[in-house]
């Protein structure tokens, strides 16, 4: 596989500028780049199976391509280097491409990570999506809000290759045709595999409004505008259910297609076909495949046991609000082809059962999308230890006792490729010159670098790169935001979606301490700059209001003289995938700090680790084996535990009045509704922020404050001890490996997918 990338650039230049390598601009650059990738990666085999698996989701974060791709042809520090000959980065090159806007948070991002380490370990397994030309938003700050703007990220040249596929798809009254579009998915120096996205080519964007706003009824034309539009009315909920079932019809036309192509037949379909369905969103592909079944000739009895055998389940999430559940109504109006089906599979599980909390549709004519996923599919997994444990004793009990069997974990996991080879080149060096290469293919050698633990000149090395990565975002924030930050500050990030229940609110009330405490002449050892990135759902108010209120702490900082030099508080704008790679080489201590019980499993904690981040957090997902691998020296552990969160919501016992009168925590809740925030900010966000806390506090940061402060300070006084800081630092980066989504890969194919 030699490929002098020198000629297959300059003959990409001759077709797609008529330019030579020396003069081309960075436009052209990354052009041709893209075109060479992508005739080089249709040149891969296809990788090929007896049995197929199609990961579902509706949504795929991939970020950036061109570097990703680089990496998996072998093609990266090439690359690098023949730049390197214009005086050219490659990140240069990079910031030319558009971040495809596909996804939302974690889940997107673990099926993005997944599909990368399917086709690097050499698994056939292909993606399923929806092309949401829009995206989910662009987030811009204005008057210290949050304002969504469309995301139109497509362009003509782009990864995406028009396949030819059309598939006829009834959505409610509407007979149409979609299109599928490949991304393809080349595995580390290997085959290839294809993320398959399938649009509606009548999506009309001039339907667009003001910000992110369209007429929500208009199907034909706003189908696959956004990723989960708004749902706050009845035609948004609608929207999304209609979304929901074009992926699944698509889908599972593709599975048959596909299966028959292989030379096999639909009765076949559990022998050569495993269908991962990611959250519950793609639920209805289960009743569609048992349609399609039928439809093909089987017995209704035959076809739901090849579906059943077929079809296995993720769960994401313990959040009531978030187990999706559709009035019957609006299948019927979306869907109407597979509601008798779900009423024949309701009436099954009814004959074998009389308790109305397993049922399919409940006495409202609702429909619980993931009680279908657990009755007719044969595997239900959660994504760390903690949250399979939560399913199995609470939240799904009743499931688990009728199919013990079902129920497994897969810790999540994220591909190093992109979070360690990709973003973080400089340790990426350093780690070689260590313990060589093997670590790229088995991350678990990346314990090899214990034996340096108390090695001076490796520790040394690794704190000067951290240092060189806190300039690089230093530099970057000037140039993206024009805040200046202090390289010699502890970075302390907080980067995820903005939901109370991660609680960012609980880092800011901590700001506002710090505010406090340097106003009263109490001066930290040394700045802090508090990096905060989120995006808030655009109906979700007071997860909105909580960002007003870290833009507003953010100013009110920056221009008090006495206070800016010691604190900074920075809030990234539109955080993303690409943000997400400057912030994370850069982070000293990486905020983790969820209500014990809710997150389900978090990657985040993963990414920012295996950079030599020191985790804060709560005892909640994946914290949990983060703190079992590095030990307890190694990590700063607060807060409630699982067992006794879930006791307080069983006994609606947490009251927030009385500790929000306790008088270390009441000047932080008064000082958000102070005249000075209100002369910044917006008087009635900053009140309803400050309500919703004081009385409901639905995810008990005022219980966890006390704590989480104590050990915070106790951290950052750590930081003092370099020598020290970088020893932990090392051993993070050293037992990070057991977090490679190879390893979950290897593991969901040797208990579910059996490739
Ligand atoms: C990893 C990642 C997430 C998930 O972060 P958590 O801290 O696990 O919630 C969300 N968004 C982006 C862009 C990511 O890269």
């Amino acid at each position: 596989m030699t490929t002098n990338l020198e000629d297959r650039l300059n003959a990409a230049l001759a077709r797609t500028c008529g330019k030579t390598f020396a003069q081309a601009d960075k436009a052209e650059l990354y052009a041709a780049l893209m075109s060479a990738v992508r005739e080089e990666m249709a040149a891969r085999p296809r990788i090929e199976g007896t049995r197929k698996l199609y990961y579902v989701s509706a949504e795929f974060l991939i970020g950036k391509l061109l570097s990703n791709n680089l990496i998996n042809l072998g093609w990266f520090d090439e690359a690098k280097a023949l730049l390197a000959r214009r005086g050219i980065a490659l990140e240069e090159i990079e910031e030319q491409e558009n971040e495809p806007s596909l996804g939302n948070g974690g889940l997107g991002r673990l099926a993005a990570c997944f599909l990368d380490s399917i086709a690097a370990l050499g698994l056939c397994g292909d993606g399923a999506g929806i092309c949401y030309h829009e995206g989910l938003f662009h987030q811009r700050f204005r008057d210290h809000k949050q304002v969504e703007e469309k995301d139109p990220w497509i362009t003509k040249e782009s990864w995406l290759r028009d396949t030819g596929v059309r598939f006829p798809v009834t959505l409610g009254e509407l007979h149409t045709e979609a299109v599928m579009y490949d991304v393809d998915v080349p595995g580390y120096n290997g085959g290839r595999n294809t993320l398959h996205l399938f649009d509606l080519p009548t999506v009309d964007e001039s339907i667009i409004g003001e910000g992110i706003g369209f007429d929500k009824t208009d199907i034909a034309h706003n189908l696959t505008l956004f990723l989960y539009p708004d749902d706050s009315d009845e035609a948004g909920r609608l929207l999304r259910v209609y979304q929901q079932y074009f992926l699944v019809s698509c889908t599972a036309q593709l599975i048959l297609k596909e299966l028959r192509e292989r030379g096999y037949s639909p009765k076949q379909l559990s022998e050569h076909v495993v269908v991962q369905i990611n959250d519950t969103h793609p639920t209805m592909i289960i009743p569609e495949l048992i349609r399609l079944l039928v439809a093909e000739g089987l017995s209704m009895d035959e076809a739901i046991a090849q579906v059943k055998a077929a079809c296995a389940y993720t769960n994401h999430t313990i959040l009531a609000e978030a187990l999706e559940k559709w009035p019957i109504a609006f299948l019927e109006k979306a869907a109407p082809a597979i509601v008798p089906v779900i009423r024949e599979l309701d009436r099954r599980v009814r004959a074998q059962n009389d308790d109305p909390d397993v049922q399919i549709i409940d006495k409202n004519d609702v429909v619980h999308m993931a009680h279908i996923d657990i009755h007719y599919g044969f595997s239900v997994n959660g994504v760390a230890a903690l949250h399979t444990e939560i399913l199995k004793k609470s939240e799904l009990a009743k499931f688990y006792a009728l199919y013990p069997e079902k129920f497994n974990n897969k810790t999540n996991g994220i591909t190093f490729r992109r979070w360690l080879l990709h973003c973080n080149a400089p340790l990426t060096a350093f780690i070689e010159a260590r313990i060589g290469q093997g670590f790229k293919k088995d991350a678990t050698e990346l314990e090899r670098l214990l034996a340096f633990a108390d090695d001076r000149k490796t520790l040394d090395a690794l704190l000067e790169i951290k240092a060189e990565q806190k300039r690089a975002l230093a530099d970057h924030l000037f140039r993206k935001q024009g805040e200046r930050i202090n390289p010699d500050s502890i970075y302390d990030v907080q980067i995820k979606r903005l939901h109370e229940y991660k609680r960012q609110q609980m880092n800011a009330l901590d700001a506002i301490r710090r505010i406090l405490a340097i106003r009263a002449g109490h001066m930290p050892a040394r700045p802090v700059t508090m990096i905060f990135g989120a995006k808030a759902a655009p109906a979700y108010t007071i997860a909105k209001d909580i960002i007003h209120l870290i833009l507003c702490l953010s100013e009110l900082v920056k221009n008090d003289p006495k206070v800016a030099p010691h604190l900074r508080i920075v809030m990234i704008e539109n955080y993303n995938v690409t943000e997400a790679e400057h912030i994370i080489p850069a982070c000293d201590v990486s905020e983790q700090i969820s209500l014990a019980s809710k997150e389900a499993s978090g990657t985040g904690n993963m990414k920012l680790m295996l950079s030599g981040a020191v985790t804060l957090g709560t005892l909640d997902g994946a914290n949990v084996e983060i703190r079992d691998l590095v030990g307890k020296e190694n990590i700063a552990i607060f807060g409630r535990h699982s067992d006794e969160v879930i006791a307080l919501y069983d006994k609606k016992a947490y009251r927030p009045q009385e500790l929000a009168q306790d008088p270390a925590i009441k000047p932080l809740l008064d000082f958000i509704i102070s005249p000075e925030m209100m002369a910044i900010g917006d008087k009635e966000s900053l009140t309803r922020l400050h309500h919703e806390i004081v009385t409901k506090d639905w995810f008990m940061a005022l219980l966890d404050l006390t704590d989480y402060v104590r050990v915070k300070d106790a951290l950052f006084a750590r930081y003092e001890d370099r020598e020290a800081w970088a020893k932990m630092s090392l051993v993070n980066i050293a037992k990070a490996g057991y977090f490679s989504s190879d390893r979950t890969i290897a593991e969901y194919n040797r208990d579910i997918w059996h490739l």
